[in-house]
């Protein structure tokens, strides 16, 4: 996707090795005229699938899954990395690896808004090793819903997000594609 293109290359600071900041469109301050844009050509790419609800996990998913939403006319639904007392105790959970905290959480979905009559499209910002989507795969999984896809904006195509996905039989879709990082900048697909 052009737009997305551009913004990354005008915008994307390379903080290290193997990580973008993108906290001037995406994670931070978010571009609504952008996130529009995504959210019709999401919709332009899963438009052969019925698609009822989007997952996403907090935090910087959700701003990007609830304009995505929009274009299929359906709700969003957020694993919470922090549940509260008021979530209770009926809920999926999967365990992930953080990229950005470099921790563990386990992510958490009610059994209330979320069950084996869902078909689901996966929406997050950024793809690294796959932790987060295949935890969201999981959830999916343990409900019976069924899962119609991944949609990611950008996806760091050095590492192996996109094959942990394609490997438990998942369509990915990625707006943008970094092939790696050089002299500081973003190569772009
Ligand atoms: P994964 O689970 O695929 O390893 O990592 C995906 C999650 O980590 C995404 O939800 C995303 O927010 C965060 N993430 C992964 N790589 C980057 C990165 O290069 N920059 C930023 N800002 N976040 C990232």
């Amino acid at each position: 996707m052009q737009l997305l293109k551009k913004k990354i290359l005008d915008e994307g600071k390379v903080i290290n090795k193997d990580t973008l900041k993108v906290d001037s469109f995406l994670n931070h301050q978010m571009d609504i005229q952008l996130f529009n844009a995504m959210g019709k050509e999401f919709k332009k790419r899963f438009r052969d699938k019925e698609i009822n609800k989007i997952l996403t996990i907090e935090s910087s998913g959700i701003g990007i899954a609830c304009i995505v939403a929009q274009y299929f006319d359906v709700p969003v639904v957020f694993a919470k990395k922090h549940a509260g007392l008021n979530m209770g105790l009926d809920v999926y959970k999967s365990k992930v690896y953080s990229f950005t905290k470099k921790k563990y959480y386990n992510i958490k979905v009610s059994k209330e808004v979320i069950n084996s009559n869902d078909k689901i499209l996966i929406i997050d910002d950024i793809l690294a090793n796959g932790n987060a989507a295949k935890g969201l795969i999981d959830i999916c999984n343990q409900a019976g819903a069924k899962v119609q896809g991944v949609g990611i904006a950008i996806e760091k195509g050095f590492q192996k997000g996109r094959r942990s996905i394609e490997d438990l039989g998942v369509r990915l879709e990625s707006l943008a594609i970094i092939e790696g990082f050089m002299d500081g900048k973003v190569v772009i697909k």
